[in-house]
């Protein structure tokens, strides 16, 4: 597992499925319009539309451009 990023906040999260482990599959919230308290990503940075994610369950770090996706909620700080 890679280490979480030290620029990684948790008050800064996006609630998108890992491409790795996907953890949210089976949780009830995830599959609902909620934002689940367990399942979530750290947001990394965003430069417009493009995103950097890293899942705090597997380490895995991706970037997806959320112009063609609808982000279902994120704050940033
Ligand atoms: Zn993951
Ligand atoms: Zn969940």
């Amino acid at each position: 597992m890679l280490p979480i990023d030290p620029t990684a906040d948790r008050s800064r999260r996006a609630w998108l499925p890992c491409p790795r482990c996907n953890h949210g599959a089976r949780c009830g919230d995830c599959q609902s319009a909620k934002n689940c308290a367990t399942h979530w990503q750290y947001l990394l940075s965003n430069k417009g539309t493009l995103v950097h994610l890293q899942c705090p369950d597997c380490g895995h770090l991706w970037s997806i451009d959320t112009r063609d996706r609808t982000i279902r909620r994120y704050k940033a700080a």
